[in-house]
């Protein structure tokens, strides 16, 4: 029998219970004690669920309250010192290297002000993890014993689980070294890690654990030799090692060929592998396994929600076994599911043709599980039947079709895709129509996202109150928005998109094509999660989606207005995309809608217009080569017809969300102005990286994922650093990003430090 395995469940509840009890726990409304038993009752109904629906392998620890890796950290000691001096417990001082905190002295307690560690992105995804961040004196050990603890409360309910840890090599090339440590590379410190995990592996097998899931992600990238000979040596010194379970070494988002004679004798007892990601790898890396050695072939995806495809996984399946032999087989996810929303029975909404095509986490339980017994030759006829019905009505469905879409996209030529005038005129013509000053002050669009906010929204949603009473409340959210950046004085204003849910989701919803859950929540990072629409069918934009607002917020203000939109590149990379219709014209397909969107507030007036590309940068294919070039090519194209309809003296903006991008994949985009996130980068090399970027730029100056208030002399340092590289007559003075997530209070004190360091540098002009 073909066994089947899931390399991880999503750990945020099927209705946010994680959230929502993780925040009520910031708030001071629940007690750790209570918080933890919410994670320990998510855990629970996860093992359940998964041992129900019959999978043979279940995973353990892949549950946190902010992000497994992070975790890790905690537990292996990689807590720089400046968190742990406010004697902070555990959980504290794990939730404050996740998100900063900042603490008020009490009778009993320190004042607490620390800023949180680096949060990048996971691989391609949109999820993010919490950069291991070392120095020459962290000093590896276990602080603790949660996957130990995991495991034995599963095995506690009748779940024996195999459970998972992000493997060695890829823990410290995905950290860094911190400020002090700047010399220091992660993966010298590869000899001195290995007791710590060899130590936790240990006491897994001590609590019965036979086998864990080792993952190593970071084979999918092109890696460094001395990244590559530290695979052998880790596992090498792990087989050496006494008493420690079976390891399985899985690898995922990619091919790992080109790294494959890194791992290719390594004495692990399985392997597995992304054929949905990676299918072509699939002969060369089967043949590396020894006699003894298992494949785990990863096929149900864990990264889209469209039914698997039966056939087409069960002959790839076949093949591992002709190879193999059965026993030596596992059907798995392709990677863990924490990608995915966790159950596609709680949409009811969802248009019934539609509803059919999809598979969440939960369903995709039960595809493992009949492909495994497919391949096993036990009776599940009638499931495969009505997959194939389903695929095949997918295929066929008008829903999917637009032949329109289809030949605007095919008319798309160069005038389309280039402004009439290069960037030195366009800025000339600008300068004289808004005259901004010297350090122009800016937001990144989105205002506190309150709570009188969102219950009006579902009241709106749920038919409580009428169109015009909702329009009344946002318009009145717009105005106090408007005022409020007059009164910080701010120079760009923003409308502050109160009327958003969420900024792909937004135009999701108005877009033909698109299909969205109620319910199906993926975590992006912490409590943050986000509900992707999906991408059914062709795309088009029906009538405009942003122009009322956008005109509304302008009329209050003689100040220019920034008209506020998701680019092409975020829609397609924060849906869940088609599989059968290549990124590439998915992505030209949004541009075209956006274009119109584009001219259509240009018409209105609105003529400041921010087009946010933030996922550019997770879209890019994790290796250089073609893929990548060809990446960069549409995607830059796809910015560029949306946004080049218009006159000289319209001022496009654009904002990026990471800084690790090489400047000129984003002046290929050729917006006027780009905004990118930068308070966490301490590297003087990357300020001078972006110094060469012709066009103008804000290097975002605070965190806006903590509630931490920047004072104005902190303001102030930073600006003068950034000036030491970088010429004042191109630079513009933002936040990070949106601050949807914060405060109004701590949004007021840092918006008005902000501004008050950007005169500082004005008057110094003079
Ligand atoms: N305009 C968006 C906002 O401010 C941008 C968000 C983002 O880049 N993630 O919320
Ligand atoms: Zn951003």
């Amino acid at each position: 029998m073909v066994q089947s395995a899931v390399l991880g469940f999503p750990r945020i509840g099927a209705f946010r219970e994680l959230k929502k009890n993780t925040e009520a726990y910031w708030a001071g409304k629940i007690t750790a004690d209570q918080l933890l038993q919410v994670g320990k009752d998510i855990r629970a109904t996860n093992w359940k669920l998964q041992k129900e629906a019959g999978v043979d392998i279940i995973p353990s620890n892949d549950f946190s309250f902010y992000d497994h890796v992070l975790d890790l950290s905690l537990l292996f000691n990689v807590i720089p010192d400046r968190y742990t001096k406010f004697e902070l417990s555990q959980l504290d001082t794990f939730f404050a290297m996740g998100r900063g905190l900042q603490r008020k002295a009490t009778e009993t307690t320190k004042a607490v002000d620390v800023t949180a560690l680096e949060m990048v992105k996971w691989f391609d995804s949109n999820y993010h993890y919490v950069r291991p961040t070392f120095s020459h004196s962290t000093e590896f050990k276990l602080t603790g014993q949660k996957p130990v603890d995991e495991f034995l409360e599963a095995k506690a309910l009748g779940v024996q689980t195999r459970p998972v840890l992000v493997g060695p090599v890829s823990y410290l090339y995905l950290g860094k070294p911190d400020k002090d440590s700047l010399d220091l590379e992660p993966i010298s410190l590869l000899e001195k890690i290995l007791p710590t995990y060899i130590e936790i592996l240990q006491k897994l097998a001590a609590a019965g654990a036979t086998e864990v899931q080792i993952d190593e992600p970071t084979l999918v990238l092109d890696l460094p030799e001395n990244v590559k000979s530290a695979f052998q040596v880790a596992y090498d010194a792990f087989a050496a090692a006494e008493g420690l379970p079976k390891l399985t070494l899985t690898t995922y988002f990619g091919d790992v060929r080109p790294n494959l004679d890194a791992i290719k004798s390594l004495p692990v007892s399985a392997f597995h592998f992304d054929f949905v990601r990676g299918a072509e790898q699939f002969e060369e890396v089967a043949s590396i396994l020894t006699p003894e050695q298992t494949l785990s072939v990863g096929i149900v995806d864990g990264r889209n929600i469209w039914k698997n495809d039966f056939s087409t996984s069960i002959e790839v399946v076949k093949k591992a076994i002709t190879k193999l032999g059965a026993d030596r087989v596992v059907v798995s996810t392709s990677s863990s599911l924490l990608h995915t929303p966790v159950d596609l029975e709680n949409e009811k909404k969802l248009d019934a043709e539609i509803k059919e095509w999809f598979s969440f986490a939960t369903q995709k339980l039960s595809e493992v599980v009949t492909i495994a017994k497919a391949v096993s030759d036990e009776e599940v006829s009638e499931a495969l039947a009505a997959n194939a019905a389903s695929i095949k009505s997918r295929s066929e469905s008008p829903l999917t079709n637009d032949a329109d879409v289809k030949a605007r996209v095919a008319s798309i030529d160069s005038s389309m895709s280039s402004r009439a005038a290069a960037f030195p005129e366009r800025l000339a013509e600008q300068k004289v129509k808004y005259n901004l000053p010297l350090f122009p002050t800016t937001t990144i669009g989105s205002f506190p996202q309150t709570k009188d906010i969102r219950i009006n929204r579902n009241k709106f949603t749920k038919g409580e109150i009428s169109a015009e009473q909702y329009e009344e409340f946002i318009n009145s959210e717009i105005e106090r928005v408007v005022r409020f950046q007059e009164e910080v004085g701010l120079d760009v204003l923003v409308h502050g998109e109160p009327e958003r849910n969420d900024m792909v989701q937004y135009f999701g919803e108005q877009l033909k094509g698109y299909a969205f859950t109620t319910n199906g929540w993926v975590q992006s990072y912490g409590s943050r999660y986000v509900r992707p629409p999906i991408i059914v069918g062709d795309v088009s934009r029906p009538k405009a989606m942003s122009v009322k607002e956008s005109v509304y917020a302008q009329s209050l203000t003689s100040k220019p207005m920034k008209g506020m939109l998701t680019g092409p590149v975020t829609c397609l990379r924060w849906s869940f995309p088609r599989n059968d219709v290549s990124q590439k014209v998915q992505s030209l397909q949004l541009s075209l809608a956006l274009r119109d969107e584009v001219n259509d507030l240009e018409a209105a007036g609105v003529t400041v217009i921010q087009v946010d590309e933030p996922a550019i940068r997770e879209g890019l294919p994790l290796r250089a080569g073609q893929e990548r070039s060809d990446y960069l090519e549409w995607a830059a194209e796809s910015f560029r017809v949306a946004t080049s309809g218009v006159k000289n003296d319209t001022q496009i903006h654009s904002h990026f969300c990471y800084s690790d991008l090489d400047p000129n994949h984003i002046k290929a985009l050729d917006a006027d102005v780009v905004s990118i996130e930068f308070s966490k980068k301490d590297d003087p090399n990357y300020i001078q990286e972006f110094s060469n970027y012709p066009n103008h730029i804000g290097l975002g100056l605070f965190d806006i994922h903590s509630p931490r208030i920047p004072s104005k002399e902190e303001f102030v340092a930073r600006i003068a650093e950034i000036l030491k590289v970088y010429p004042a007559d191109k630079f513009w003075v933002n936040p990070d990003c949106g601050l949807k997530t914060r405060g109004w209070e701590e949004t007021r004190a840092s918006l008005t430090n902000m501004v008050e360091a950007a005169k500082v540098f004005r008057e110094q002009q003079k």
